[in-house]
């Protein structure tokens, strides 16, 4: 802790602020340090901030306002508040606007809660005779009698518990000062979140192979000496990455240090959380977009006071200021989920690196397929590489075969390949499971009328509408926009003409039932797995072999483990070929692979391998070739190559302008002023204003510039001279995003 000695304070304030605003503090407050939460006037309002440093003393004390209040709670670590201004600066943010995300939810920290105590009033004081004499009635005199022959003060609770007495009472009783009422702040007890080693269930403790101990061993040094390491745990699906992480948690807990691990969202199941339990015999604390605002207040508060031990987490788990910091873990540390895309933009992996380095803490990126910033940065030795090449339970990976659907093509109307078909059948008879993936929600992507052409639209958005069948409707995946589906044309009139292009997973649920009435098939998409238990309930039936066939989008690409599941159908493996986005091919890749790896991880024999089909109508494409090859490192190597030529990350920096407004001639004549006004740097090139491909979302047109420069420029930099420039007028909307992720 870090204490300051002056009265004048410089205060970073929530809001739009990158400066901060100088105060003074109260002459009887003597100790004070940074990170202290506090509150202050700011134009007739009370806004909450933190003290980063002694005041700036460039205005006069005489001028100064005084702060309002001055929290009774831990401040907010260093790091944390080193991490603010790294994330600010480096994503062209408010420093104050991240501030928010760190002192979230602000409850925790401007409402705490207390537990009413009660003592008796000595001052005041009534002999018992005397009290027995009073007409008080008798409730009053039982709790003056409890607390009489109480040395210690009582709770609230307990008088209610024990007399019966109502709060009412209690605070008539206040008001006549019979007794005196205090507070006491209810600190949450997190006591459980620790382990001592001995409570460790053995019996869950698997025999690590040697690759694993190998990675253990590595990470444990690191963590002892309180080293800044950062490792990439890259491992083939199934290789035991979690297994090998979790043994570096159990070090960590020992060391008395806290532990935060980042998943993606949709990895946050709860099959890990299971497995966590069963290992560890507590459950870690879960920070997500769906828990509890009373639950994320103890999570928060326990952070901070060190008494979380472990917390699992979405990337907005990385602004929780953790006090004591010993290891993060980005779990399948290439999912574009780790990038914020809305509000304050930022990558969570990159800042989390950035986090534990600061903490002195060590961090484990862990993945079976990196993305290509983490495999540069190991390959420049950034990162420490720690390789598991088998699968742990000693299965073969599985054999990938492409089938050709020019050469083998479904039925008219269908989907699945005869070929396939008849594999599946295999996998019925000898009761293993196959999985169908395809990574579309809804019945089908796009309705059409064979009359006249006409596809039907979202109102809000340059984008078709996608046909949810079981729910009747067509709904629009940017906005929510949804209508009922209609056989009637709204263009030309003429009925019975609409059809459904293309499949969704629901079609192919149909086809399924078609193809094999007497199979137990379950779709996994976000629309049919709504909810936890949803999800809970169709796992485990899977895991009890009580499902034949599964269908799944995305949803079930990544970390379960279906120990019958021995076939995967990939019914499309051209989506997303073509994407033309910088990472289009990485991230196919990415997926494709992933799902494979769900085939045959528990099989026994080489002759009983797990099989993928993957349907392609272009077998030639280096993508789908290296999949089928397994080869994953030459896909890598020339993925990295024609970067390198196209001086694109992570060799050259990139960074999009987002132009957004509802009046779209507004935002032209705005968008050719901010041109005008473009930098001209040798080493920075801009493109743009350009319609952006999704040119008109959720009510609103879009207009995007693109920059990108060398490695050696600051373009946060450029950016903000530059913008800063332009008089933005108040119906647009600028963003920057530095290194993007969404090209739309
Ligand atoms: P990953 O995270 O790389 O996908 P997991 O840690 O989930 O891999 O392990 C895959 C499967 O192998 C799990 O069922 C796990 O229990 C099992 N497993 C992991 N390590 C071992 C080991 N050393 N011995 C036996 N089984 C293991
Ligand atoms: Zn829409």
């Amino acid at each position: 802790m870090k204490s300051i000695k002056t009265k004048e304070v410089a205060v970073l304030l929530i809001g739009p602020f990158n400066d901060t605003f100088d105060y003074l503090i109260e002459e009887n407050i003597n100790e004070i340090s940074v990170g202290q939460i506090v509150s202050a006037p700011f134009r007739q309002r009370k806004v909450v901030g933190i003290i980063v440093s002694e005041g700036s003393k460039t205005i006069s004390q005489s001028k100064l306002k005084t702060l309002i209040d001055i929290y009774e709670i831990d401040p907010i670590p260093l790091p944390t508040i080193d991490l603010i201004s790294f994330l600010a600066n480096w994503n062209c943010v408010y420093k104050g606007l991240v501030l928010k995300m760190v002192l979230s939810p602000l409850e925790a920290i401007i409402s705490p809660q207390y537990n009413k105590i009660y003592k008796y009033n000595l001052e005041d004081s009534l002999s018992i005779d005397s009290i027995d004499n009073k007409k008080l009635r008798s409730k009053r005199k039982l709790v003056l009698d409890a607390l009489i022959n109480s040395d210690k003060e009582v709770y609230e609770t307990s008088l209610i518990q024990d007399i019966g007495v109502s709060k009412t009472v209690l605070k008539d009783m206040v008001n006549k000062n019979l007794i005196i009422e205090k507070l006491i702040k209810i600190m949450p007890d997190f006591s459980k979140n620790f382990i001592k080693s001995n409570d460790i269930k053995k019996e869950n403790d698997k025999l690590l192979n040697e690759h694993q101990k190998n990675a253990v061993d590595k990470i444990n040094k690191s963590i002892l000496k309180d080293k800044t390491d950062c490792f990439l745990l890259d491992g083939v699906p199934g290789s035991g990455k979690t297994e090998t992480y979790f043994e570096t948690v159990r070090t960590c807990l020992n060391e008395r240090k806290q532990v935060l691990i980042l998943l993606p969202e949709i990895a946050l199941t709860p099959d890990w959380q299971k497995r966590f339990y069963n290992k560890f015999n507590f459950n870690p604390l879960v920070w997500h977009s769906d828990v509890s605002k009373k639950k994320r207040k103890e999570i928060w508060l326990s952070a901070l006071s060190g008494t979380a031990g472990v917390i699992v987490g979405a990337r907005s788990a990385l602004m929780i200021p953790i006090s004591k910091l010993g290891l993060i873990v980005v779990d399948e540390e290439h999912e574009p989920a780790f990038k914020q895309e809305e509000n304050v933009r930022y990558n969570a992996r990159d800042m989390a690196v950035y986090r534990a380095n600061r903490s002195s803490a060590t961090i484990v990126l862990a993945s079976a397929t990196p993305s290509l910033e983490t495999f540069y940065n190991m390959r420049m030795g950034k990162y420490i590489h720690l390789t598991l090449p088998k699968r742990a339970t000693g299965a073969d990976m599985p054999d990938i075969k492409l089938l050709d659907l020019k050469l083998y093509p479904p039925q008219k109307g269908n989907w699945i390949s005869p070929l396939l078909i008849n594999e599946i059948q295999n996998k019925l008879l000898k009761k293993e499971q196959t999985l169908l993936f395809l990574n579309r929600r809804g019945y089908a992507p796009l309705r059409v009328c064979n009359s006249c052409g006409n596809k039907v639209k979202c109102i809000n958005c340059e984008t078709w509408l996608v046909e949810h069948r079981l729910v009747n409707l067509l709904t629009c995946h940017h906005c929510g926009y949804s209508k009922h589906i209609s056989n009637i044309c709204e263009v030309c009139g003429n009925k019975d003409q609409m059809k459904s292009c293309g499949p969704g997973v629901e079609r192919i649920e149909e086809e399924v039932q078609r193809l094999f009435p007497e199979a137990k098939s379950i779709t996994l998409s976000s629309d049919t797995m709504k909810n936890q238990n949803l999800l809970t309930n169709a796992i485990e039936q899977i895991k009890n072999s009580e499902v034949d066939i599964i269908i799944g989008t995305q949803m079930v690409a990544k970390g379960h483990d279906f120990p019958k599941l021995k076939l995967v159908g990939i019914i499309d493996g051209d989506i997303g070929l073509s994407g033309g986005d910088l990472r289009a091919s990485e991230r196919s890749f990415q997926l494709l692979q992933q799902v494979a790896g769900r085939s045959g991880r528990h099989t026994t024999s080489s002759n009983d391998k797990g099989i993928v089909y993957l349907q392609t109508f272009d077998t030639e494409n280096p993508i789908i070739k290296a999949i089928a090859q397994n080869n994953r490192d030459e896909f890598f190597e020339k993925e990295l190559i024609s970067r390198k030529n196209a001086n694109m990350p992570p060799y050259g920096r990139l960074a999009a302008i987002i132009l957004s407004s509802k009046f779209e001639s507004d935002l032209d004549s705005f968008a050719s002023d901010v041109s005008r006004l473009a930098p001209s740097f040798k080493n920075v090139k801009i493109f743009g204003p350009a319609p952006a491909p999704m040119y008109f979302l959720r009510g609103k047109y879009r207009r995007r510039f693109l920059i990108k420069s060398d490695k050696t420029v600051n373009i946060q930099k450029v950016l903000i001279d530059w913008t800063k420039k332009v008089h933005k007028p108040s119906n647009i909307n600028l963003t920057i995003d530095i290194d993007p992720f969404s090209f739309m």
